[in-house]
Formats: structure tokens, sequence, C-alpha cells
């Protein structure tokens, strides 16, 4: 069972449609995929439609933009109930968090002497549901300022730089709470990449884990060398947490992150699919 749960469309900062990323699923030689785009899981029904057609599982998935002491934390969730009236809110909180900050980004930037407008960034996001930094970078990219997201990030849009503002995001316990009482699994994403390592050490996940009932953690993932795996896998069964692997893709948005680049092996997937069935859901992983 070839499973990559960790993906991104141009429903948020990829680049393909939902039913593109499937069809490129299938061309890796996936059987399950999870669409987790940034604080929405409005691509989940496009997705899941040419999953059918094409043969690839599709399971419904959202990366929340959530944060623990100040820190930026990205959860995974799965197989939420998708009427869920809390959940609902609370996306729609982070992306009106999204949409608010990019005026101050611009006129940030503008300050900066980049000639850029909101009409640019919106045009760039084209029919997104979730906005995004990397949109903000794909109009600097386009305008010669940067050659690349990367870039953008490094000089212009990373935290302390020119561009930055910072956005409402749900208290990390809070938001796997709400996956949970939603019947989903909540799935922390490279843990030990970016702002998350500087708060994820071992006795918080180990909270994490055992009084707030966190089903896993994303182990192996670009972001995370060799050493960081494997360190990342012992504390994930010391703690009894499912371990993911998956390729964060991101269409041509991220280099180095190609569909199926990691896998999640099926025992792993089988007990997240487990953890869900606890909570009155199903995963319908078929056989
Ligand atoms: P935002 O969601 O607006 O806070 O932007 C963060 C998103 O930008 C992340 O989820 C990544 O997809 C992307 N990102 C973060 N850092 C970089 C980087 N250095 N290069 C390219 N994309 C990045
Ligand atoms: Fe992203
Ligand atoms: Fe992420
Ligand atoms: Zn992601």
């Amino acid at each position: 069972m070839r499973a990559d749960l960790h993906t991104h469309s141009a429903v948020s900062d990829g680049t393909d449609s939902p039913a593109q990323l499937v069809r490129r699923a299938a061309e890796a030689r996936l059987e399950v995929v999870a669409l987790t785009d940034h604080d929405t899981f409005a691509g989940f029904d496009e997705a899941r439609s040419e999953g059918a057609r094409v043969g690839v599982q599709v399971l419904r998935g959202v990366e929340m933009s959530t944060n623990l002491d100040g820190y930026s934390v990205h959860l995974l969730g799965y197989e939420f109930d998708p009427e869920d009236e809390a959940l609902l809110a609370e996306l729609g909180r982070l992306r009106d968090s999204r949409s608010n900050r990019l005026p101050a980004m611009v006129s940030q930037l503008r300050a900066a002497g980049i000639e850029i407008t909101m009409e640019e960034v919106l045009a760039v996001a084209e029919d997104a549901t979730a906005i995004g930094r990397p949109h903000v970078a794909d109009v600097l990219v386009d305008k010669g300022v940067v050659p690349g997201r990367r870039e953008a990030f490094d000089l212009w849009l990373g935290e302390g730089m020119p561009g930055y503002a910072l956005r409402y995001s749900t208290p990390l316990e809070r938001a796997i709470r709400l996956l949970h009482e939603a019947g989903g699994a909540a799935v922390i994403a490279h843990p030990a990449a970016r702002q998350s390592v500087a708060v994820l050490d071992e006795r918080r996940l180990e909270h994490l884990a055992h009084a707030c009932g966190l089903d896993g953690i994303e182990v192996d993932h670009q972001d995370h060398d060799a050493p960081t795996r494997r360190r990342m896998a012992a504390i994930a069964e010391r703690l009894g947490l499912v371990r993911t692997g998956s390729s964060d893709y991101h269409g041509t948005g991220k280099i180095d992150h190609p569909l199926g680049c990691n896998l999640t092996a099926p025992d792993q997937l089988a007990e997240l699919a487990a953890r869900v069935e606890e909570r009155g859901g199903t995963i319908g992983l078929g056989a």
C-alpha cells in the first residue's frame, strides 16, 4: 500500500488543481493520498471524484495553522466530519486571518520600496480558498525581485523580514480537540522543522500524546534529515504515536517534494484508521 498523507493543491498554496494532483498521484503509483490544503478542505470533493476515476483512494485532510507558546505548529487533520460546526467556524477564522493580513504585508513591502498591489496578489492566487505568503512570493518572483519562493521567504516574507505580518492561529491543544470532536485524527506535521522544533521537545510531545490524545507525528518529511527521522521515530514508538511519512507536495511551488517521496507504512495507516473508527468515523480504505 503506497500512501502519501500530506499534499497541497491550488486551493491553498500548491499549483495543481485537486484533480490534477490526484492524476499525478496515480502516475506516481500511489494508492492512497490525503489532500491537506492549509486551513481548507474545499478541494476534497473534486479530488475524490477524480480518485474514483483513476483508482486512488483520497482521504479528506487539512493542515491547520496552530501555535504552541506563540510558535507556529502545523497540524494535519484526517477524516473529520466535514459538517462539524465548531471545526468549520475555526477553519473560517483561520482563512479570514490569512486574508486580513494581506493588506499589511503589501503596504509593508511597498514601504520597503517594492511596487506591489493587492490586485496582483489576488490575481496570482486565482481561486484559492486559502491565500498564503507563497502567493505573495509568486508576485515577487513574477516581478523579478527574487528567483523563487524560497528566496522570497528568506529575504522578504519570513519572520522578521520586511513583508512579514503576524496572523491569528489556533492554540494547538484546541485544534487537536476540535479535530477529535469532529471524529477525526490529529497528526503534527514536520514536528522537527521550522518553528515547531523550538517548542516540540519530547516532554511536550509526551503531554500532547498522553493528555490531549494526539494521534501521530510526521516522521518522514523532506525537512527532517536521517538522524532527525530516527530520533522522531523512536519518540513516536515510545509515546505510542502513529508515524507518518509524506511528501508535502506543492506542485511546482516547492522543489524537492515530489509526490510519494516519503510514504506512510501500511501498519501505521491501519493504526490511524483504527483511531478514526474509535471516534465513530470511517477512513474507508477498502480491503
Ligand atoms: P503561510 O501559510 O501564509 O503562513 O505561509 C507558509 C507556507 O509557505 C508554508 O506552509 C509553506 O508552504 C510555504 N513556505 C514556508 N517557507 C517557505 C520557503 N522557505 N520556501 C518556500 N515555501 C515556503
Ligand atoms: Fe504550504
Ligand atoms: Fe506545513
Ligand atoms: Zn504542508
